[in-house]
């Protein structure tokens, strides 16, 4: 492959299956005598395989900054560089993103190569994507910051998509259940791995499905809950609940005149009223 003047590549590489490295992805990484990486060690093996020659840089979290400089330097002294995380595309809930900006900002040149990420993989399997969605990431791992966070995105028309470590799943799709109500929960697990699984049903249920068996709690997850429903007004809704909640008003009352006045989910609010006299 020729390379003009020189750039930064973004390159995503595979997320578990070595055969998803696109062609272009292994002609940038065999061409370019830098080779950006967020952890080395990791990504040894993946270069040595394709026996690429360039040289590694460190670029992780704690040296975003450190690695803009030194990769803006060789930029400027001519030479391109490759951007790799360790797996999936960089930039993406992983290291990336500080350093393109930088070097956008030094007017370096940026080329973004497309291939795997989880969330836009698990989304084309999820059959909740075709019109919105909104990649949230991870949630924050403090019960009370994810709890808000979710809060936040109640209302949210677009399909929601978190990643998630295996600790914390049980967790997170207990609150998804618990203050979003009645929507369908996507689970994809290990996708593109040997032990890949993608289940979707109502995201009441789906506590009780990952309890049933604790391989289903195992691995690496993208989490997708479809969108809040159409046709009521979520925050109008909220904004009621509470209103009769602090008038001393039962739960289950509550949360019927509530859906009645604002026309958002009888059920849904049901559940947040829970949530809320929880808390
Ligand atoms: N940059 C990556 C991307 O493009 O998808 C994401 C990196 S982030 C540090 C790691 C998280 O991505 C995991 O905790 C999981 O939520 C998700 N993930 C990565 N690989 C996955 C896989 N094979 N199956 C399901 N989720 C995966």
């Amino acid at each position: 492959m020729t390379m003009e003047s020189p750039a930064l590549y973004v390159v995503p590489t595979p997320l578990g299956n070595l055969a998803d490295l696109t062609r272009r992805a292994e002609e940038v990484l065999r061409a370019v005598p830098w080779i950006a990486a967020e952890d080395t060690r990791h990504s040894g093996p993946l270069l040595k395989q394709l026996g690429a020659p360039g040289r590694l840089l460190p670029a992780h979290q704690h040296n975003e900054h450190e690695a803009a400089q030194r990769i803006i330097d060789k930029l400027q002294a001519g030479e391109s560089v490759a951007l790799i995380s360790d797996a999936g595309t960089p930039g993406i809930s992983d290291p990336g993103a500080r350093v393109v900006a930088a070097v956008r900002a030094a007017g370096g040149r940026v080329v973004p190569l497309p291939g795997p990420c989880a969330a836009t993989t698990a989304l084309s399997a999820s059959g909740l994507g075709d019109e919105h969605f909104l990649f949230y990431g991870f949630l924050p791992s403090k019960a009370g910051q994810r709890r808000q966070a979710i809060e936040s995105l109640r209302a949210t028309p677009a399909a929601l998509v978190f990643y998630e470590a295996p600790h914390r799943v049980l967790d997170t799709v207990g609150d998804l259940a618990e203050l979003l109500g009645e929507r369908t929960l996507v689970i994809a697990r290990e996708l593109t791995k040997l032990f890949e699984s993608i289940h979707s049903g109502p995201l009441a249920e789906a506590l009780d499905w990952l309890k049933a068996d604790s391989n289903r709690q195992r691995g690496e997850f993208v989490l997708i809950v479809s969108g809040a429903p159409a046709g009521g007004d979520d925050s109008e809704g909220e904004r009621v609940l509470k209103l009769l909640l602090a008038d001393g008003l039962p739960v289950k009352q509550a949360a019927k005149l509530a859906a009645a006045i604002s026309g958002a989910s009888k059920n849904a609010l049901y559940d947040l009223a829970l949530a809320l006299r929880k808390s």
